[in-house]
């Protein structure tokens, strides 16, 4: 047991029926069908080998997009094939969740089989909307049609989605109500050493925070300055912008009605409390840059174009974070810093990601964009640790019990 959780050492799963939950999400090319990025399938395969390798009759769940921005809804199909090429074994794939068919193939599982089911996000119950508007409770969740078909044809239940932990859904939370549970091998690696750098982080440690999901950013810089964990907070992409905008900064029109647009401005009032309360530890831009016919044009506050949107720091900005970086002994990374994905505005991302793969102080980065920043930019081998997930790593980070820890440690006394 390790925080109350049972590790994989503590399961005989010879010959039993194992439910294993794994976060496989991943980018899919909408024209060829094929993945853009095989990262966490990667990061997934020691817990299938082992359980493979014991003989445990194994059935794979995981879910592939977000209800969210739906773009990315997509069937399992090419990440069973991922699967086979990487393991060298067979791995079974059915178009099916929990309907007869996945039924059926479980019944007929001999040990050592591996089992994927498709997209579990397929089912109502397992969509983000579906959670957020009922929050049903963990034995409500063992209610549900996934957990009552599958539960009654398992032993046992084991999570390695620590990337989506941070989630309240059945095939996260449900099954420990019913079945033994375990986390596996790259939940245990991940909460460890996260945990273990929370908990004496060598100073000074700074977040460097950016991207587009500002809430997760918001939550993130309010908890860890008020606790002092965090010395300083660097702020980059859209926090950048929301936090200018509420200290009166002059970012140009365009920034400040794509923020109200987009559905930002009650952050405005969270933004300027963070101001009042810890400006002096709240490191933001000094300048922008905007993208005009193709090419980078670097301003200052005050002197971006009405019109002209900024989507990076500017040049001085990565500059001055780079230097606080290099000048740290913990840095977390969580978001990268402007639309690294186009070349005219990758060099804020790019200054500072090189920083977190040239300092000294340990580093940690979770999330899937600032991971692909990190492949761009050729920083992966350089960053200390690797965080499959973002939002779960932010909020394990404030301190929050997430839901499938909680979870688990119900399931690890069964
Ligand atoms: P992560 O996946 O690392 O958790 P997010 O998903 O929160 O990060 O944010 C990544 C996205 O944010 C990238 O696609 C990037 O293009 C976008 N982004 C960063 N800065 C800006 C900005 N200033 N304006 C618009 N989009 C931005
Ligand atoms: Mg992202």
């Amino acid at each position: 047991m390790k925080f109350g959780i049972r590790t994989l050492d503590e399961m005989d799963v010879k010959d039993k029926t194992v439910i294993l939950r794994v976060d496989i999400n991943q980018p899919v090319d909408r024209k060829t069908g094929k993945l853009k990025d095989v990262t966490r399938i990667k990061a997934s395969l020691p817990t299938i080998k082992e359980l493979s390798d014991k003989k445990a009759k194994l059935v794979i769940l995981a879910h592939q997009g977000s209800d969210i921005e739906y773009k990315n809804f997509w069937s399992l199909k090419p990440h069973a094939s991922v699967l086979r090429e990487l393991l060298g074994r067979e791995v079974l794939f059915l178009e099916d969740v929990c309907g007869p068919a996945a039924l059926e193939a479980i019944k007929k599982l001999e040990a050592g089989d591996i089992l994927l089911l498709d997209n579990v996000r397929f089912l109502a119950e397992e969509q983000t909307l579906f959670e957020l508007s009922l929050k049903l409770t963990p034995s409500e969740q063992a209610k549900t049609l996934l957990v009552t078909k599958l539960a009654p044809l398992a032993d046992f239940y084991v999570c390695d989605a620590f990337a989506a932990s941070h989630r309240d859904q059945p095939s996260l939370c449900g099954f420990q109500e019913l079945l033994p549970s375990a986390m596996g091998r790259l939940f245990e690696r991940e909460y460890c050493v996260i945990s273990e750098l929370m908990e004496s982080p060598k100073h000074p440690c700074l977040f460097v925070l950016g991207g587009a999901k500002i809430n997760d950013a918001f939550l993130m810089m309010e908890t860890v300055l008020k606790s002092g964990a965090a010395d300083e907070v660097l702020a980059g992409g859209l926090a950048a912008e929301i936090l200018a905008v509420a200290a009166g900064e002059d970012i140009g029109e365009a920034a400040k009605a794509f923020l109200v647009q987009a559905g930002h401005a009650d952050l405005l009032p969270v933004a300027e409390k963070l101001l009042q309360d810890h400006s002096a530890r709240l490191v933001r831009p000094v300048d922008y840059a905007y993208v005009k016919n193709g090419a980078r044009v670097e301003a200052k506050i005050g002197q971006i174009p009405s019109g002209e949107l900024a989507v990076d720091i500017g040049e001085t900005s990565a500059r001055h974070f780079r230097n606080r970086i290099l000048a740290a002994e913990t840095v977390f990374a969580n978001g990268p810093m402007g639309v690294f994905e186009e070349t005219a505005s990758e060099l804020g991302t790019k200054i500072v990601w090189e920083a977190l793969g040239e300092t000294k102080a340990r580093t940690v980065i979770g999330g899937g964009d600032s991971i692909a920043a990190a492949a761009k930019f050729g920083q992966t081998e350089k960053i200390d640790y690797i965080c499959t997930g973002g939002g779960a790593l932010i909020r394990f980070l404030t301190g929050e019990e997430l839901p499938v820890v909680r979870s688990l440690r119900r399931g690890s006394r069964l």
